[in-house]
């Protein structure tokens, strides 16, 4: 095992999980030793999945199983192409034309030529690099692990992927809303956050202020945020209109911070449209600053993730544990995440976003009622150790077979 001191090592999470769910994890840990996986996707930056490798890739090294990270690269029309099957797997309209599939199948062969994957167990992370698997002579288990919401799929899109997801040895999705008709065996493991990276660390009210006020941040008055990708299934629109409703009842300030994900093309232009509803009470940042996401989400009064598709909202998960009131849009994961009024709010429309945003301004003590909550239920279902013993669950489950079957 690792023992770096300044790394996380599971038995941080003692003080969260108990000392026997710990020694649970180590006993599963211990006859996977130096077993060698590794993780493929298309960003080091931006975006849930970056976020959870970042963290799952140094916690799996903590406990001696040899995890790597790698990422494609593409030129941008694949990226394009990639953002397109994104949107149409949640449920949008793709021309799914031949040059595309052309485009995306070659780029990923490239992509395969250049990254020698001799590993145990190889996991591929979401449509831009699924196809890889095709140019490989398995050596192990592949898991294809795909984070997007999958309630209604574009179906000609499903059709096209489907023969690549049937030659993995397992398939991993969010939530059993995603189930897909697949030869593969299919399951399903939530996302989770790290409570120890500086996103999610506590911070004291003066690390708060004097990040707030780096960035301009009046906390005069009540804070109402949004923090997402700037990408149209978050509705950052939606968001806007719902903050002009409510503040004609409660006075407050809205914040939506937002990035773009290397892998995404469609982000800029989101981030310029919303400009245009920029104003005084309206601040619309595109900034990367890891501790200023974690001060908004300490400091809002609510936090909003006003999703209209969502896979699982690590926003979500994130702004819970800080024990901040959070409305979710009723959509894919987060309907895991938040149990309407017991720790948190459902919404389905921008009306009602904007009667609860005005609710919860109004009633600290309702805020304070669902952020305990929420906070508590993070602590039982979303940190990064559970997700973690599903992994390691899952390895076992090949590890009696690795030396059995031909993975050819
Ligand atoms: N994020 C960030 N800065 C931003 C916007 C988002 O660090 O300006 C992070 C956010 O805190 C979360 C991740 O990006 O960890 C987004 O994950 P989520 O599952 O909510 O959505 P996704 O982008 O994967 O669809």
């Amino acid at each position: 095992m690792l023992n770096h001191e300044s790394l996380v090592q599971i038995d941080d999470y003692v003080q969260y999980i108990g000392p026997g769910t710990v020694e649970r994890i180590m006993k599963k840990a211990r006859p996977l030793q130096d077993l060698h996986v590794v993780n493929v996707n298309s960003t080091y930056y931006g975006g849930g999945v970056a976020e959870l490798l970042g963290s799952m890739t140094i916690l799996m090294n903590s406990i001696g199983i040899k995890t790597g990270w790698r990422v494609i690269q593409g030129s941008p029309d694949f990226f394009s192409i990639t953002k397109k099957m994104h949107n149409a797997l949640q449920g949008g309209e793709i021309n799914l034309s031949d040059r595309k599939k052309q485009i995306y199948e070659e780029v990923v062969y490239e992509n395969a030529i250049r990254t020698h994957l001799e590993h145990d167990v190889v996991i591929i992370h979401d449509p831009q690099p699924l196809p890889m698997i095709k140019h490989y002579r398995k050596r192990g288990p592949w898991i294809w692990r795909g984070h997007v919401d999958l309630s209604q799929p574009n179906q000609e899109l499903w059709d096209y992927l489907r023969p690549f997801v049937d030659r993995y040895d397992a398939v991993v999705f969010s939530i059993p809303e995603y189930t897909q008709p697949v030869n593969t065996p299919q399951l399903f493991f939530m996302p989770a956050i790290d409570p120890f990276s500086i996103k999610n660390h506590p911070l004291s009210d003066d690390e708060i202020e004097e990040r707030l006020a780096h960035h301009h941040i009046p906390t005069d008055l009540p804070l109402v945020v949004q923090v997402s990708r700037f990408d149209t299934w978050k509705d950052p629109q939606g968001v806007v209109e719902a903050f002009k409703i409510a503040r004609q009842e409660v006075d407050c300030t809205l914040v939506l911070l937002g990035n773009v994900a290397t892998d995404d093309p469609e982000g800029p232009q989101v981030y310029e449209s919303l400009l245009e509803s920029q104003e005084e009470r309206i601040i619309i940042l595109s900034v990367q600053d890891t501790a200023l996401v974690n001060a908004l989400q300490s400091r809002a009064a609510v936090v909003l993730q006003k999703s209209l598709r969502e896979g699982f909202g690590l926003t979500v998960a994130e702004a819970m544990w800080k024990g901040t009131a959070v409305i979710g849009g009723n959509v894919g994961g987060i309907r895991y995440q938040i149990e309407d009024g017991i720790n948190g709010f459902l919404v389905n429309n921008v009306q009602e976003a904007a009667a609860r945003i005005v609710q919860l301004v109004k009633d600290k003590d309702l805020r304070q009622r669902l952020g305990q909550a929420a906070r508590e239920t993070v602590q039982q279902k979303f940190l990064l150790s559970r997700n973690l013993e599903q992994y390691l669950d899952l390895f076992s489950s090949f590890e009696t077979n690795f030396t059995l079957r031909n993975w050819s």
